[in-house]
Order: C-alpha cells, then sequence, then structure tokens
C-alpha cells in the first residue's frame, strides 16, 4: 500500500516525539538510534491512520453502492416494517398494560365504593330502626291523643241533633225519627241524596241510598281554615266570619286545592273535585272527588281511608252524587 504523507506534517510530528523522548528519559542520551526508532514508530502509526481511514472509506463506498442497488432498497424496507410492526406491537403491549393499571384501579375504586355504600346502607338501617323506634313511640301518643279528639267530636257532633231533637218535638218541621218498625219502606231522604250526608245520620227517618261501590268518594271534614276551626268551637260567634279576610280565605283553599287535588289525580281521573264551605258540622270541610271510574275511586278510598291529613285522620265513602248543581256545597 502506498503512502502519501505531508512532509511538514510529518516533520512536525517527529519534532513532537524527540522532544517527548528527551524531555521522558533525561538519564538516556539521544542518539541515531533512538532517532530511527521514533521515525519507524510514527510511521506505523500513520500507516495504521491511513489504512482506518481507507477502510472507513470503503465502506462508505459501499455503502453507497448498495443503498442504490434495488434489491438492497428492497431489503431496508422489509427491515423497516420489521421495525415499525415491533414498534407497533410494543405499543399495543404498553397499552394494553395501560389498561389493565386502569382497570385494577378501577376495580380497587369500585370495590371501595361499594364498601362505602355498604357501610352507608348499614348506617341507614340503623337510622331507619332508631326513627322507627321514635314514631312507634309518637304514633303511640297520636292514637291516644286521636282517641280524646274523637270523643269530643262525637260530643260536639252530638249536640246540635239534640238541640234539634228538643225543637223537632215541638215542632215537626223535618224527617221525623226512624220509627225503627223493619219490613217498611222508608222514602229516599233528598237531602242524603244530594250531599252523601244527612244531619240526622242513622236516627233519620228516611232512607239514605248508601252505595257499596262507586264513582265518588266523599272525605268527611277533610277541608278545614282558621275560621272554620275557630266555628267549630264557637259556631254562633258571627264576628269571626267578619275578621277573616276573603282573601286569606281565597288564599288558604288555593292551598289546600293544590295541596290535596295531586293525590287524587294519582288514582285516576279526576272528574269534580268539591270542596263543602257549608258551615253546618255534617257538611263543613267535606271533600267530595268524583273519577271516571268505579276502579280509580275504590283504589283512593282504600289509600286515603284512614290517613292522616291536616292533623285529621280522613274518614272515606262512597257517594251517589248525580247531579252537582243540586248539592248546596259552593267552591
Ligand atoms: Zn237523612
Amino acid at each position: 500500500m502506498s503512502l502519501v504523507i505531508d512532509n511538514a506534517k510529518f516533520h512536525e510530528i517527529i519534532q513532537e516525539q524527540i522532544a517527548k523522548q528527551k524531555h521522558d528519559h533525561t538519564e538516556t542520551k539521544f542518539n541515531h538510534k533512538i532517532y530511527r526508532t521514533i521515525i519507524k514508530k510514527v510511521k506505523r502509526k500513520i500507516r495504521r491512520q491511513v489504512v482506518a481511514r481507507k477502510r472507513d472509506e470503503q465502506i462508505q463506498i459501499e455503502e453507497d453502492q448498495r443503498s442504490k442497488d434495488p434489491l438492497y432498497q428492497a431489503g431496508l424496507a422489509q427491515q423497516e416494517e420489521i421495525q415499525k410492526k415491533k414498534e407497533l406491537e410494543e405499543e399495543k403491549e404498553k397499552k394494553c398494560q395501560l389498561w389493565h393499571e386502569r382497570e385494577l384501579l378501577a376495580k380497587i375504586q369500585w370495590e371501595a365504593k361499594q364498601k362505602r355504600e355498604q357501610a352507608a346502607k348499614i348506617q341507614q338501617q340503623q337510622q331507619a330502626k332508631t326513627v322507627h323506634a321514635l314514631s312507634t313511640k309518637t304514633s303511640n301518643l297520636k292514637i291516644k291523643s286521636t282517641r280524646t279528639s274523637a270523643s269530643k267530636i262525637q260530643i260536639e257532633k252530638e249536640k246540635p241533633t239534640a238541640v234539634i231533637g228538643q225543637q223537632l218535638e215541638d215542632q215537626p218541621t223535618h224527617n221525623p225519627f226512624a220509627s225503627g218498625i223493619a219490613g217498611i219502606e222508608r222514602p229516599k231522604c233528598s237531602f242524603f241524596l244530594k250531599t252523601g250526608v244527612c244531619k240526622y245520620n242513622e236516627r233519620c227517618s228516611r232512607f239514605h241510598d248508601r252505595p257499596d261501590v262507586s264513582n265518588t268518594i266523599l272525605l268527611l271534614n277533610m277541608y278545614s281554615n282558621f275560621e272554620m276551626q275557630y266555628g267549630l268551637d264557637d259556631e254562633y260567634d258571627a264576628d269571626i266570619g267578619l275578621e277573616f279576610e276573603e282573601s286569606e280565605r281565597y288564599q288558604n283553599f288555593k292551598e289546600f286545592y293544590y295541596d290535596v287535588l295531586p293525590e287524587f289525580e294519582a288514582f285516576g281521573h279526576v272528574v269534580e273535585f268539591k270542596v263543602c264551605s257549608n258551615f253546618e258540622i255534617h257538611l263543613r270541610g267535606n271533600v267530595y272527588v268524583q273519577f271516571k271510574t268505579d276502579d280509580e275511586a275504590v283504589r283512593a278510598f282504600q289509600r286515603m281511608n284512614g290517613r292522616f291529613y291536616g292533623g285529621k285522620m280522613l274518614q272515606c265513602e262512597f257517594v251517589n252524587i248525580t247531579n252537582w248543581k243540586n248539592s248546596i256545597c259552593g267552591m
């Protein structure tokens, strides 16, 4: 292999090596033999460098030639494709792993949530138990007080009847009391026909045509306002009605209407909803609800009878009101 070396460069390197030799080995006298050795060494070094450079150049040339070769190109493309596939696989694997990690996290979170819910449920049950225990106590008290007030109302109801009874003995203008003789067909009580109630109640001499089932239910004394409530205690005080503003009366009724009507509409189609504002005890606050069908009325009856509303226990009855115009109730 021919060796072309830049003389100036070669001389420079030789001088460097001589200086180094003299500096490193001061005890040895520099001579021609050492000089020749240095030259040989430098020449070898330069030759190695040149060989290496030539080899690199050759590799580069071969590389260039290969890159122009279509077969080599195809091979490269294939290699690239394989690499891409590998990367995709790795990506997929990574995603899969991430997914699993998320799934695991979700599972842990779900389990924690379940635990929390379970704990909340137990707490709720305990609270419900406590509330139930309390409400049992309260309802026991309520039943007691209801009994007391019921007997009070009974007394109130009997009062006017007794008064009327006395009046009737003097001047029998209305139905006489029931004769008590069975088998004799009595005429129908017109008042009961109109309103489903009669102030003589079971003591009326006329026949109260009470249907087993109908499309209309009557809720006795369900509606009440301040005036009616107060009137119940002292119904002969005329001033109370004056003190009770008309707008207040309307507002009170409106509130009742929007509170109660949806309750009944839950059972079916409400055809008529009438509230009795009459002051007479047997009519006072009576609520009539006419449904489209008997079934709806039966459902309402079953659900509403015995329920509490406005501090009262509701009492339901089926009634046959054929003509609302005939009944004396307003509103
Ligand atoms: Zn009657």
